[in-house]
């Protein structure tokens, strides 16, 4: 059954009752307004008519030599208005009693009588006029008040019928309001399901017209796909790169021991050195990875803190001096000494040290020159760091995949610790610090490479 709890409700439906309820409750204060004003208002108006219609009363009537005479044009029902005229010893002249209403009402000039009785409201008025020969009479108004508070509670029968009415129209044109302004969240969701469902993180999200928040979410979520789906990519390459990269030592040590094992014992030591070395290799590969994981790892929650990048640099020099003194490189440093840098430290020093390392290890081997690497940090609008070698350089279609993962320019070089990991982690700190990093070489003279921070 579906759920039709206000809490799970959609908020197309929410938002159509709140409106809804907002406009009931507007409405109904609307009437009640009108309801209490009319009640005063009616009454103030019958107040004046009463007066008016009792002040006219007295045109029609004259008082000479002690005869009271009253026009023919005396009217005793005037404007809804009944007119009695008594006599200023309280007897009546004109003008009959409106059935109902209370005959023993006092007198009195000026004042106005409101009187309830079984079924009916009653205003009179009354005023008591002198005339020159000293004598006087009264006229009493009588109005029923029932006239006006009967129209008042038709008006508000027909409130009270059309309340439901407005209520449904309300509901309807909420309905379709919510519909028409949520309409791109429900192409969003399709458009997301369909991603979900198909597993194809190709498709994107429709933007739509118009620059609203609803544009802005798409927008976000785009890019969060986009990162996703470059992840799935990365990850689908990795693997197929790892598995590749292992293939290949699994292999040979496969074919080394089946060798081994058809030859007699004295080709064991030479198969057992072989599947070593592969051996090697591998756990030098899973190293590898590992310390990738660990970039990545970092990379994503990046922590910065200050601290003296050329320390670091020269610290880097130290430790891989003996590894270039060992491959008779020349290693020295031209550090701009004190520049304080705020990153991840451990960072840093990774991506120097296999620049550095590279540097030694695409060195020149055929003796024509001295191997040197230098390492040089200078500081003036950004911080610069160099790795300058004149080593073996890099061909220009090299130069622009050498960051890519896995990637090597020398495909059938199977070096313990060469898997074309490296740079790519060199770009991936370099950047995680909003920095690059870019190469210029020219093959058989050297290389520098160049990390802006
Ligand atoms: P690896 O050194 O493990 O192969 P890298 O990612 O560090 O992987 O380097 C990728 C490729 O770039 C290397 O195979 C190498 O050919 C080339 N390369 C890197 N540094 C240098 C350098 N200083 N001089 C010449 N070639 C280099």
């Amino acid at each position: 059954m579906k759920d039709m709890s206000f809490k799970n409700m959609s908020i197309k439906r929410r938002l159509t009752l709140y409106y809804t309820g907002v406009l009931v409750i507007m409405a109904l204060i609307v009437c009640a307004f009108i309801f209490l004003s009319a009640g005063t208002q009616v009454r103030s108006v019958a107040k004046d008519n009463l007066m008016q219609a009792v002040q006219n009363g007295f045109d029609d009537i004259t008082y000479e030599n002690n005869v009271i005479e009253i026009d023919s044009r005396f009217d005793s029902y005037y404007r809804g208005v009944t007119l009695l005229v008594y006599s200023d010893q309280g007897d009546r002249i004109k003008g009959s009693m409106p059935s109902g209403f209370p005959a023993t009402t006092p007198l009195e000039n000026g004042e106005f009588h409101e009187l309830e009785t079984e079924g009916d409201d009653w205003l009179a008025y009354d005023l008591f006029h002198t005339y020159d020969n000293g004598k006087g009479i009264w006229i009493r108004g009588i109005y029923t008040l029932d006239t006006g508070t009967d129209s008042i509670a038709a008006v508000g029968l027909l409130m009270l019928i059309c309340l439901p009415l407005f209520v449904v129209i309300a509901l309807v044109a909420g309905h379709f309001m919510a519909k028409k302004a949520f309409a791109p969240v429900a192409e969003i969701t399709g458009a997301a399901e369909k991603i979900n469902s198909g597993d194809d993180l190709s498709v994107r999200l429709p933007l739509g017209k118009n620059k609203d928040e609803l544009y802005h979410l798409a927008e976000t979520l785009n890019e969060m796909i986009d990162r996703l789906e470059k992840a799935f990519i990365q990850e689908k390459e990795f693997t197929s790169d790892v598995s590749h990269e292992l293939k290949t030592p699994v292999a040979v040590i496969l074919a080394q021991c089946e060798y081994a094992l058809k030859q007699g014992e004295s080709e064991y030591k030479e198969a057992l050195e072989n599947v070593k070395k592969q051996c090697m290799r591998m756990l030098s590969m899973i190293q590898q990875l590992m310390q990738v994981s660990r970039t990545i790892n970092t990379v994503n929650s990046l922590e910065r803190e200050e601290f003296d990048i050329s320390m670091i640099c020269e610290s880097v020099c130290d430790e891989m001096s003996s590894l270039a003194s060992e491959n008779g490189v020349t290693l020295e440093g031209e550090i701009q000494p004190d520049v304080l840098y705020k990153g991840d430290e451990t960072l840093i020093m990774r991506m120097l040290i296999n620049l550095v390392n590279n540097a030694v290890k695409y060195r020149d081997k055929s003796g024509e020159r001295q191997p040197f690497v230098k390492v040089v940090l200078k500081k003036d609008e950004t911080i610069t760091i160099k790795v300058i070698d004149n080593g073996v350089g890099i061909s220009k279609e090299n130069r622009e995949r050498i960051f890519d993962r896995f990637y090597k320019v020398d495909k059938s070089r199977s070096d313990e610790d060469s898997f074309g990991l490296g740079l790519s982690m060199v770009k991936w700190i370099a950047e995680a610090h909003g920095g690059s990093v870019e190469v210029e070489s020219v093959p058989e003279v050297g290389s520098t490479f160049t990390i802006r921070l």
